[in-house]
């Protein structure tokens, strides 16, 4: 039983893991002994943040800095990256972006700056990666998604649209790629508290919204996505692809 779970050795890269679910996810990896790559636009922050995790868990962590939304850029990181530690066994497409204004007096420049970070950046990283995964025979990739892949609010639809964008992604990756032994599932996760929603959870209004809108009544904490990770990341989903779990305490079950 333990041996489908295990993901020792594993090389591992999360986008988007200098802090946020990308570094609680990548810690996640790192204590289940995985080799984790952290990853962020800043070659510093990525570094200053792997001497971190390194230091806590004791795992062996690496860095990598390029701009997820210029498909050169993540091109001319991966490949020497791939060169310097071989070609990931697990990509976790986490790197996001959140701007919030009413559909009326939307930017266009920040509906192309949320699409570019949430939904091609999947597809720049992943096609960076899966050549070589293809040949190898083996891979998963994870792409996180959010309870707006599958629901809209307000002031967020470039948000919901790329999320909405990352579910069908995953179907399409999985049924090119399944072939190839590479997994492709996304993981959504409800609402939890990191810089990019502190404008709400700083929100008294919000946060009695939350509560009452949540089956589970409260705030995910950044370790309970670890678990679905784990299972999507492991042998224990080898003929899982495709498929989106919400970890969300209900709330997508529910109107
Ligand atoms: P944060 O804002 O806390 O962190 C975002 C991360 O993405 C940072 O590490 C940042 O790196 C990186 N990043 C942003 N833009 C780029 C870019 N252009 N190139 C490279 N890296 C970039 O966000 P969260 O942790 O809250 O969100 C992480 C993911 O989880 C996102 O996809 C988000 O949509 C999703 N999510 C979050 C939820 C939540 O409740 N927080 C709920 C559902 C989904 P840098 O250090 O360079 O800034």
């Amino acid at each position: 039983m333990k041996e489908l779970f295990d993901i020792r050795d594993r090389l591992a890269l999360v986008t988007g893991s200098t802090r946020g679910l990308g570094n609680a996810l990548a810690r996640g990896l790192a204590e289940q002994g995985a080799h984790v790559v952290l990853h962020g636009r800043r070659q510093e922050a990525a570094e200053e943040a792997a001497r971190k995790l390194a230091a806590e868990t004791g795992a062996s962590v690496d860095a990598v800095a390029f701009d997820v939304t210029d498909p050169e850029a993540v091109k001319a990181a991966i490949d020497p990256l791939v060169e310097r530690l071989g070609v990931p066994d697990i990509l976790v497409n986490n790197a996001g972006l959140q701007k919030r204004a009413p559909f009326n007096d939307f930017d266009p420049a920040d509906w192309d700056a949320v699409i570019a970070t949430n939904l091609s950046s999947a597809f720049y990283v992943a096609k960076a990666l899966s050549p070589a995964m293809s040949e190898r025979g083996s891979g998963k990739i994870v792409n996180i998604g959010s309870v707006q892949s599958k629901l809209a609010r307000e002031t967020i639809v470039p948000y919901a649209a790329s999320k909405g964008g990352v579910a069908l992604l995953t179907q399409g990756m999985a049924a090119d790629l399944a072939r190839y032994g590479i997994q492709v599932n996304c993981l959504s996760p409800g609402y939890f508290q990191t810089d990019m929603n502190q404008a709400l959870w700083q929100d008294a209004d919000f946060n009695a919204w939350i509560e009452k809108r949540t089956p589970a009544q409260r705030w995910g904490q950044v370790e309970e996505l670890v678990g679905t990770l784990i299972y999507l990341c492991s042998g224990a989903s080898n003929f899982v692809s495709g498929q989106n779990v919400f970890v969300d305490g209900g709330m997508t079950s529910v109107v």
